[in-house]
């Protein structure tokens, strides 16, 4: 379901108005140390990552954004707290796009001039209010997705008597409830594109199972235009899994699918290092073919034959499956080898129709 908001641009990225929902990740390095920052990014675009936030905390930071700017190809957001000087700056520097708490930025007239600069360079703020970091006027407000969409709207009205309409709106909470009632009511009473994500979600498995649970519910009923899902790893994760959250919700196609049993007594063949290896060697491929592997001949044949290529597993070996038939019969010494060289063949066959058309 296409989101119906307001379009927002984004260097070369349009969000809201019905795009499809955009990926964001944000870099854990030094901002200042560009080396390490454009690497870190390049890495991101490699995966898919289609817009970047750095931190600016500090005017090294500041300096480095051309500098990050001249060698990335993903539209770059400056995220800043508490020092308006720091945005404006950042804008002049060149920021596609800022992200800022009003709240800890002070007082409204700081706000303000935020504001003018951003319309003076025709980009996009994004208003961010955190749980973490609610205005000290809401700290008595016992529900909290209701304070997250309060002090939102407060700023989205400051906004607006400045004549300034080029807003994303955030509403993050920590927790998977207030955040989905928060940013049900925030869609339900603005159409500015919206940023989703659980803030500080935790480490990859737990922050994947908050993400996936609370933007999936959000997305699912057509809330959201872009998206960052917050871990506690390596950002090329987050990027992998908003993909993969989309993509599981029809929503995008990010690259294959692989469908595999979760094995039990009846397993055959060494269904887990298979699809380990597997996903590991897709990890780059976005050609969105579907790979099963099965690990007995209860449910195996029938998903082996459902997906492009797909294995089975028998007595001390596999039956590999292609387009819905049987190939032949592989041994559990080698299969994730037999396996990714039939897949790698698939792909390049895709990719040469691909080519001719
Ligand atoms: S496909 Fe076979 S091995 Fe895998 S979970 Fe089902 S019954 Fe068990």
């Amino acid at each position: 379901m296409a989101s119906n908001t307001r379009k927002v641009r984004i260097g070369d990225v349009e969000i809201g108005g019905g795009n499809p929902v955009a990926v964001q990740s944000m870099t854990n390095s030094k901002t200042e140390n560009i080396k390490e920052t454009v690497a870190q990014i390049k890495e991101l675009e490699e995966v898919g990552c289609e817009i970047v936030r750095v931190a600016v905390p500090n005017r090294k930071a500041i300096a480095a954004i051309p500098k990050i700017k001249k060698n990335i190809k993903i539209p770059l957001i400056a995220d800043i707290h508490f020092h308006w000087e720091y945005a404006v700056e950042a804008i002049e520097a060149g920021a596609d796009k800022i992200r800022i708490n009003p709240g800890n930025i002070g007082k409204l007239d700081l706000v303000a001039k935020v504001i003018e600069k951003a319309k003076e360079k025709d980009i996009a703020v994004r208003i961010g209010v955190n749980s973490g970091s609610l205005h000290p006027k809401y700290s008595k407000e016992k529900d909290i997705a209701k304070a997250l969409v309060k002090s939102c709207i407060e700023y989205v009205n400051f906004c607006e008597k400045l004549k300034f309409k080029n807003l994303v709106l955030s509403v993050k909470s920590s927790s998977v409830i207030d955040s989905i009632n928060a940013y049900r009511m925030l869609a339900s009473e603005t159409n500015y594109p919206l940023h989703l994500g659980i803030t500080e979600s935790g480490s990859l498995m737990s922050g994947t199972i908050k993400s996936s649970v609370g933007l999936g519910v959000l997305l699912a009923s057509g809330i959201g235009d872009t998206i960052r899902v917050s871990l506690s790893a390596d950002p090329v994760h987050e990027v992998h899994v908003a993909f993969q959250i989309l993509q599981a919700l029809g929503l995008r196609s990010y690259g294959p699918e692989i469908i595999s049993c979760p094995t039990c007594g009846r397993c055959d063949i060494d269904v887990i290092p298979v699809v380990e290896e597997i996903e590991k060697q897709l990890m780059k491929v976005r050609v969105p073919i579907k790979v099963a592997v099965m690990g007995c001949v209860v449910n195996g044949p029938g998903e082996a034959r459902e997906a492009d290529i797909g294995v089975a597993g028998g007595k001390k070996e596999g039956v590999l499956f292609k387009g819905g038939k049987a190939l032949r019969r592989i041994s559990t010494s080698n299969m994730a080898e037999e396996l990714m060289a039939e897949i790698k063949k698939l792909i390049e066959d895709i990719e040469k129709t691909k080519e001719k058309e």
